[in-house]
């Protein structure tokens, strides 16, 4: 009951990569920040282990963005021609690379880093990747005629290493999508199909986390624009139910999300967001139990997943260490308490 992971990425140590940064640079070169990412897992397996985190995952330690890192190995774009582009709808600006031929995935992107966590736990492992349609709002298209022709481009070469990490023993594979929660009308025109052929005879489960973003300014300012209530999930959740995908997040925890949306997911599992991670402040395993017993109010208990709002990347690192505690510490509370 109440198989808890969490959402991704963790804090790198400062000795790997700059704290508290999403796109920070590595503080080691070659071998020795080869060396220095598997400690780096190694150290979050066990933190996760001891928290009594179910599905573990390798905190996203050997890349340097939850998208950039699966684009580094892809052929077809130009990492030089960096292109000026609003992103998840122009909240905010980067210079990103461009798509300048047909994108082609050459050799494994994470398959090495996924047999060095699966050598390192005996838990169940998840391993993220990002999902087709963020992909495409993170990257400028030179080559394809239309957005969803990328999307559909990248979902195979998705698909193509999905099917490597789980044959290395990797249980779940999520595909991150925040930008479902901002391109409604396209996510039911093409993302989900794009999610689909990404996830499409994969042998493990497969899961979606579609959230309100990390807990930057340029989010936080975004969900003060969104109203009392935020209902985006009401409009793409009813079309995941009918997909093929077996596991769908919400953010849930301090969130102006009716937890009644659930209900549109009557055939998913449900990760449902019991951390908050867009502030320091660590929840009490009382309060992580209380957010836990609310969902159960829209959900049986056997599809209910406990979860992160979102990664906990940019939170300072002890932060996100206490708060994987009181993940572990309020399921733990609620196994005993609605059990
Ligand atoms: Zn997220």
């Amino acid at each position: 009951m109440f198989e808890t992971s969490i959402a991704g990425s963790l804090p790198k140590p400062a000795w790997l990569a700059e704290p508290e940064k999403l796109w920070a640079r590595w503080q080691l070169s070659g071998e020795e920040l080869d060396r220095g990412k598997e400690r780096a897992v190694r150290f979050w397996l066990d933190e996760q282990d001891r928290a009594g985190i179910d599905v573990v995952t390798d905190g996203e330690q050997s890349r340097i963005h939850f998208v950039h890192g699966f684009l580094e190995s892809i052929e077809g774009i130009d990492w030089k021609k960096l292109t000026r582009m609003g992103i998840r709808n122009n909240r905010y600006e980067a210079d990103v690379p461009t798509v300048t031929g047909p994108v082609r995935r050459t050799r494994s992107v994470h398959g090495a880093e996924a047999a060095f966590a699966r050598q390192n736990t005996k838990r169940k492992l998840k391993l993220t990747l990002p999902g087709p349609m963020t992909i495409c709002d993170t990257i400028a298209n030179a080559a394809y005629e239309r957005r969803s022709d990328l999307a559909m481009a990248f979902a195979d070469l998705l698909n193509a290493e999905a099917k490597e990490l789980a044959a290395r023993g990797v249980d779940v594979i999520q595909f991150d999508e925040p930008a479902f929660n901002v391109f409604m009308q396209d996510v039911k025109d093409w993302g989900i199909a794009a999610l689909e052929r990404a996830a499409r005879d994969l042998p493990c489960k497969t899961a979606v986390h579609i959230c309100y973003g990390y807990g930057i300014e340029a989010n936080v300012r975004w969900k003060q624009s969104l109203g009392a209530e935020w209902r985006q999930y009401e409009e793409i959740f009813p079309a995941l139910n009918a997909s093929r995908i077996d596991q769908v997040s919400i953010e849930a925890a301090n969130s102006r999300v009716p937890l009644s949306l659930i209900r549109l997911l009557p055939d998913k599992q449900v990760m449902v967001g019991v951390i908050d991670v867009a502030t320091n402040e660590v929840e009490s395993a009382e309060q992580v139990a209380a957010r836990i017993a609310a969902s159960l109010e829209h959900i049986e208990r056997e599809r209910m997943l406990p979860c992160t709002n979102c990664g906990l990347a940019p939170l300072p690192f002890e932060v996100a260490q206490r708060k994987l505690g009181a993940l572990g510490a309020g399921v733990a509370r609620a196994r005993t308490e609605l059990g």
